[in-house]
């Protein structure tokens, strides 16, 4: 029905103002950050000699923290703890969640069993382990929930049994290649601080797993490794380390917001705000262009993408293709419009006719 609307209307326009915006988020602008100091209070994570993997991550999530207040005053940074206190690996997530954040950063450091001499940085992304050594970090670092009083969020999840595992690979992230590109970023600053770069991975890290926004976890460096130990518990070495990550962050908001043309524009007002043709109703669409001059649906460029529509948000035409009530749908659709080229496209969502997150989509959809 919704297609026929379309093809009968041509493409229709939602223009609506734009307030101050807690959600000119996701393919927007990047406003907001969680930074995730891994473990704390009862969980120590991995041990050192001289230190222990909580101290490390909450001195460089706070140095991190700072660089962006005080290069970027137009992001907002939250912290999952600024202290030294447990966190559940649930609660992690649902701060990001709840607070609309654009990236959710949580950092960590390494430990191997057996050998001392593993040394340098990774980053990971939601995703199947592929080998032995990556389901070994994931399992090492969800073990925190072994500690939480409360673990229903996790469905029995057993964080040592390797089955437990296959659970990830059936759950594929919206944000997947976001947090690639944000993860790849990471990795190039750390090798540039002169860091032994052991490359972006993946694994199955519940912190990372209920997150609806790009998400990646990095290990700084191995806390068993007494020089990396030594590197890491200084001054010097953390702020290194909180340098790269705010290096790399800046790139990826930059590099984002250039590429969705609304780095400093303002909001466009128009009269009234208005809502998708007769409908004002909650889906899923995937976004795959942004021009500044309104191109026709049927352009040229936009050949072989389906059901195109478009709004208009920060004085760039968006364009978008399908309207769906499943996530799941929305994702068939953002494989099939990346294989056409488009490789940034990415699910948006509308509520009442509005861009909103896709949690709320999918909340608003559930009722
Ligand atoms: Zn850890």
């Amino acid at each position: 029905m919704i297609q026929r609307k379309i093809s009968r209307f041509g493409v229709l326009f939602l223009i609506f103002l734009m307030p101050l915006c807690a959600w000119a988020q996701k393919g927007e602008k990047i406003q907001t950050i969680v930074i995730d100091a891994g473990h704390g209070g009862k969980d120590t994570g991995a041990l050192g000699k001289i230190t222990t993997e909580k101290a490390v991550n909450l001195a460089v999530a706070k140095k991190f923290g700072n660089y962006i207040k005080e290069n970027l005053p137009d992001v907002k940074v939250i912290y999952t703890r600024s202290t030294d206190k447990f966190v559940e690996l649930s609660e992690r997530a649902a701060i990001a969640n709840r607070n609309n954040a654009d990236v959710f950063i949580s950092i960590h450091c390494n430990s191997t069993e057996g050998t001392t001499t593993a040394n340098g940085a990774e980053t990971y992304v939601m995703g199947e382990s592929k080998n032995e050594k990556n389901l070994a970090v994931a399992k090492k670092e969800n073990a925190s929930i072994l500690l939480e009083d409360n673990t229903d969020a996790y469905n029995n999840f057993d964080p040592n049994s390797t089955e437990a595992y296959i659970l990830f690979s059936l759950s594929q992230s919206l944000y997947q290649s976001q947090s690639l590109d944000l993860a790849g970023k990471m990795q190039k600053r750390f090798a540039a601080k002169g860091r032994h770069d052991r490359g972006v991975q993946q694994a199955g890290f519940l912190v990372l797993w209920k997150t609806s926004m790009p998400s990646i976890l990095v290990e700084l460096g191995f806390i068993n490794n007494i020089k990396e130990e030594q590197f890491l518990n200084s001054e010097k070495g953390q702020t290194q380390m909180a340098l790269a990550l705010y290096r790399a962050f800046e790139d990826y908001k930059r590099e984002f917001e250039a590429e969705n043309h609304s780095g400093g524009s303002k909001p466009v007002a128009s009269e009234k705000p208005s809502t998708p043709s007769g409908s004002g109703d909650t889906y899923f669409a995937v976004q795959f262009a942004s021009r500044d001059k309104k191109v026709s649906s049927t352009d040229k460029a936009f050949s072989g993408v389906k059901e195109v529509d478009v709004y208009e948000y920060n004085g760039a035409f968006r364009y978008i293709s399908g309207h769906f009530t499943s996530k799941e749908a929305a994702m068939k659709r953002q494989t099939e419009v990346r294989n056409l080229g488009y490789k940034d496209a990415f699910v948006v969502a509308f509520i009442n006719g509005e861009r909103g997150t896709i949690k709320q989509a999918e909340e608003a959809l559930k009722k």
